[in-house]
């Protein structure tokens, strides 16, 4: 109809205009079997790299068992021993965790198993698990969460949530610092603020932080390890919750991740 309407306005253009509008049909055409060739190499991909990452975590998990069985027997080891074998393991731990990341963000679906949880207790439990990084690295935890604090989401997908922000805010802390967890109840959502006063990021930066791969410019030649994968994990992880994340950041002033959950409507307001 457009074209016939359009014939009629312009009349001596009329065959102009059709080869323009077949044209355009055509790259329409081409380009959709563009975007159908690139969606289907991104799932051949994230099945690669599922297939993968799967077949490293057996030999990693026998690699770290295997080193924790020989640690078990210390006493016979010399010192120096104790510390390579210490090192390397700490690596395989590494590994493993950025295997499982790869993993995580080939699955297109995030799994969750909302329950009544307390996060007070995760944010304790998550501190808990980052203090030797901090110790190495430096940086001190500071904690100001209302105990008990009730919500209903899935404890173990948002314990790698908090894991993942409070190992960043350390990570991207290398003059060390301090690193602040808080909550609160609001107008029935839990805000949660991770802040660190560490490197900080560009805007430009922070618009881009939670898309897959992404690795700011200043780090990716830098020597902080990474994927560029934990920030898109944990972003799918608390909007499957029904929560929201962002994060507000300047170059050299440290950077402040919030996240948004909704609270625990059974539960008390705090
Ligand atoms: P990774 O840390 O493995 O590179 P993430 O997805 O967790 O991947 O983070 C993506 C990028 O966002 C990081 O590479 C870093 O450039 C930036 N970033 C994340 N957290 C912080 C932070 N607390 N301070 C400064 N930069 C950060």
């Amino acid at each position: 109809r457009a074209q016939r309407a359009l014939g009629r306005l312009t009349g001596s253009r009329e065959t102009e205009l059709h080869a323009l509008l077949a044209g355009s049909c055509e790259r329409e055409q081409l380009l959709s079997e563009e975007v159908a060739g690139l969606a289907d190499a991104l799932m051949a991909k994230d099945s690669l790299v599922s297939t993968v990452s799967h077949e490293f975590r057996t030999p990693l998990t026998s690699i770290i068992g295997n080193l924790d069985l020989v640690l078990g027997e210390s006493a016979e080891l010399s010192p120096a021993a104790v510390r390579r074998i210490e090192i390397a393991q700490r690596n395989a731990e590494r590994l493993l965790a950025m295997v499982s990341d790869l993993m995580m963000s080939a699955d297109s679906a995030v799994h969750v198993h909302p329950r009544r949880t307390d996060l007070a207790n995760l944010v304790e439990a998550s501190l808990g698990s980052a203090q030797a990084h901090a110790e190495a690295s430096q940086v001190r935890l500071t904690t100001d969460v209302p105990a008990p604090l009730w919500a209903e989401v899935d404890p173990l997908r948002i314990s790698q949530a908090l894991d993942n922000l409070v190992s960043n805010a350390i990570k991207y802390s290398p003059d060390g610092g301090t690193v602040h967890v808080s909550a609160r109840v609001e107008g029935g959502r839990v805000l949660l603020h991770v802040k660190d006063d560490g490197m900080g990021m560009t805007a430009a930066d922070a618009g881009q932080v939670f898309t897959r791969f992404f690795r700011s410019p200043a780090v990716r030649e830098g020597p902080i390890p990474g994927t560029g994968l934990g920030l898109s994990i944990t972003k799918a992880i608390i909007e499957r919750h029904g929560g929201s994340i962002s994060c507000s950041t300047r170059p050299g002033c440290g950077s402040t991740f919030t996240v948004e959950l909704p609270a625990d409507a059974a539960a008390p307001a705090l």
